[in-house]
């Protein structure tokens, strides 16, 4: 199996506030001209202190077409309500999995409980893109616990690999997803080491949450650190220089094309000018600010 060559270790862009409760550094597609495709887009809120706040900080009502969002908390808690009716709470581990397909207003803010104390904060939200065929269909939620994620557990008590999405080791992770995605928290002690296999044409990226790693043997990456990688090669072995936490993204890129309007990511401009009349009329329900 050939390894597969680091393109580059990229550091964290200069962060902006998405509404006032999220700190976020947009590693791609604005801050870096990086394909991840399938994943769009990658907004990683580095580790941050909130102070104790009784109205909590958030995004408002705002809606989503054409694409996935997928949020996952390391730190701090996430609540979120959207028009269908659903909600519910994303606390350090767990990973929201919401395909908003033909479309869904939601709006994403500070748990109550989080609010009121304060702390620390630090997530990550992707946005994979749907292939043409299911951008319209109807949207769906995966919540997937901590408590109950697939693992897979290294040996020599090197930590474990959880798996949100994919299949590690024959290990299939909790969430289903609509073209061949990897997608893993690595939680590694100190000394310990992990091995990953991904076809060549996989777009395929590290986000190093926590600690700081060494890369098939050479090249170091630390907290805040976006390794992205090569369509060259398979193999990717990775070592904890301290107890560490990495983000694992794999893909099978989608080609079509592209069109992206604010929160609606579909093929064509016509369907960008469908969704913002949709919008306009009402066509994605009703949520209270
Ligand atoms: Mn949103």
């Amino acid at each position: 199996m050939e390894t597969k060559q680091i393109e580059k270790v990229l550091k964290a862009p200069a962060p902006h506030m998405v509404g006032d409760g999220f700190r976020v550094h947009n590693f791609f597609p604005s801050g870096y001209k990086i394909n991840m495709s399938p994943f769009f887009l990658m907004d990683y809120g580095s580790k941050i202190e909130f102070s104790a706040r009784k109205e909590p900080r958030g995004v408002g009502v705002h809606p989503h077409r054409g694409f996935e969002t997928v949020t996952i908390a390391y730190h701090g808690a996430v609540a979120h309500h959207d028009s269908s009716g659903n909600s519910g709470v994303i606390y350090p581990g767990d990973v929201q999995w919401m395909t908003a397909a033909s479309g869904i207003l939601h709006k994403e803010y500070h748990e109550a409980n989080y609010s009121l104390a304060g702390g620390p904060f630090q997530m990550v939200q992707l946005w994979i893109n749907l292939p043409a065929k299911d951008k319209m269909g109807k949207p769906r939620y995966q919540a997937v616990k901590q408590a109950d994620m697939a693992h897979f557990d290294l040996p020599e008590n090197g930590g474990k690999i959880e798996i949100i999405a994919g299949n590690y080791r024959g290990i299939k992770g909790n969430a289903n997803t609509f073209t061949p995605i990897e997608l893993y928290n690595a939680r590694l002690n100190k000394g310990g080491g992990a091995t990953f296999n991904f076809p060549e044409h996989f777009n395929t990226g590290f986000m190093v949450i926590e600690g700081s790693i060494k890369i098939n043997g050479s090249e170091t990456a630390s907290v805040d650190d976006f390794i992205h990688f090569k369509n060259k090669g398979e193999e990717i072995k990775i070592e904890a220089l301290e107890n560490s936490v990495v983000l694992v993204l794999s893909g099978e890129p989608i080609d079509e094309p592209i069109v992206q309007y604010g929160p609606f990511l579909m093929n064509t401009e016509a369907e960008i000018h469908q969704a913002i009349e949709d919008y306009n009329q009402g066509r994605f329900g009703y949520l209270e600010e």
